[in-house]
């Protein structure tokens, strides 16, 4: 039997299918089974390991037991979406129709999903930035759309404003940004997000913003598109609670737009998950409530745990650039004798105990070379877990090559 699909089309645009038609194992799943094979720790997914604030959690279990645990209302419950619109108000000043303009999803992927096969036409153009979220390559092929990347230059992974300038043109659909970014860990500065809305504006684009990161920054400002004038009206923001709480298995993410995106959005969102989360719910709006200490804990913490990890990579040979948000930092392994960070990758196990991921994971085949030395590793551990980390890292140092 012959099986052709949308994603069959994906999956071998996106290298997921062998030639035999089985799944290719990806460099994220080949890595967590050499952490677990190995015993060595897993710096190459991000996930934290450990749990939220104990009052959001609390809240989901009391939800549960009060029998919160039906189908909640297509857009998500009325306290949730309310919860989001004052978020936004309270960070960044932006008013937000909770009714109209909110729009609850299956996480950020779902928000993603569904934005992007509302969005994007056969043969339409989405700009990204590379290396880019892995999902919107998946995403992009899926709604049959083409997919355009801007590169970010090192030393500090921006975009060239040029370059950024001739990606965009009458044939794109969407610019989907990610800020804070992952994995370079790059906050997009104003002058930058300034230019995309220029750009959406003249080229009659919509602006798709990914910010699941927007409260892990450090000393770098979070700046939503959504803020500058004139973004509005031709932009949908995409966050979730994973990263914020902690809680990145209970997929609670969101759409805040205009009522007319909103609407092009659950009409497809409908039919891919239709509601999720009940329970989890009205227990993240508890949490996008909790002051502003817990905000700046998380971050504080977090920031410590960046320069924890650095340290151990900057020992060990590493050409470290240091982050400005979310909870990855990318390390250079050329001074270390490796061209190949795929090649690092599979030896660091055994070397150092410890497991990254190549960036060229998160690149178009055609444009990884330009990152080809370079790993990412995910600082969202435990203190005693990166401290390890770090120690076994700094040996490496010893090995000379
Ligand atoms: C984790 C992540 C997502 C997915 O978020 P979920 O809420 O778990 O679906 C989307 N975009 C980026 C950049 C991420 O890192």
């Amino acid at each position: 039997m012959t099986i052709s699909g949308s994603w069959q089309r994906t999956a071998r645009g996106a290298g997921l299918l062998a030639p035999d038609g089985r799944i290719a194992s990806t460099i994220f799943a080949e890595m967590s089974s050499l952490a677990q094979a190995t015993g060595a720790i897993n710096l190459g997914q991000g996930f934290p390991d450990e749990d939220g604030p104990a009052e959001v959690l609390d809240a989901a279990r009391r939800a549960i037991a009060d029998g919160v645990n039906q189908y909640p209302p297509g857009t998500g419950i009325p306290a949730l979406r309310q919860a989001i619109a004052e978020h936004q108000q309270r960070f960044y000043g932006l008013r937000v129709d909770p009714d109209r303009e909110v729009l609850v999803t299956a996480g950020a992927t779902e928000a993603l999903a569904a934005t992007i096969l509302a969005l994007v036409d056969d043969g339409d153009e989405v700009v990204t930035l590379e290396p880019f979220y892995d999902a919107y390559g998946g995403l992009i092929s899926l709604a049959r759309g083409i997919h355009k990347t801007v590169p970010l230059r090192r030393p500090d992974f921006l975009p060239d404003h040029d370059e950024l300038r001739a990606a965009v043109t009458d044939r794109t659909r969407v610019i989907l940004i990610n800020t804070p970014h992952n994995p370079t860990g790059t906050v997009l500065p104003r002058e930058t997000l300034e230019l995309i809305v220029e750009l959406a504006h003249e080229h009659d684009a919509i602006i798709v913003t990914d910010e699941v990161y927007e409260h892990l920054t450090f000393g770098y400002p979070h700046i939503p598109v959504a803020a500058l004038p004139g973004a509005r009206e031709r932009t949908v923001t995409i966050s979730s609670a994973g990263k914020t709480f902690s809680t990145t298995g209970w997929k609670i993410g969101w759409i805040v737009s205009t009522p007319e995106l909103v609407t092009a959005v659950l009409a497809v969102k409908q039919f891919l998950t239709y509601v999720n989360g009940a329970p989890f719910q009205p227990a993240i709006a508890l949490g996008l409530a909790l002051p502003d200490s817990f905000y700046d804990g998380i971050a504080a913490t977090l920031q410590a745990k960046r320069d924890l990890l650095s340290q151990g990579l900057v020992k060990a040979g590493f050409d470290v650039t240091v982050p400005h948000g979310t909870y990855f930092v990318v390390a250079d392994a050329a001074p270390l004798g490796y061209a190949d960070a795929a090649t690092l990758c599979r030896e660091l196990p055994a070397l150092a105990g410890v497991v990254g991921v190549p960036i060229s994971a998160f690149c178009h085949e055609e444009v990884g070379q330009e990152y080809a030395s370079l790993v990412r590793f995910a600082f969202c551990k435990k203190v005693d877990v990166l401290e390890r980390a770090a120690a076994q890292l700094a040996q490496l140092a010893r090995l000379g090559r």
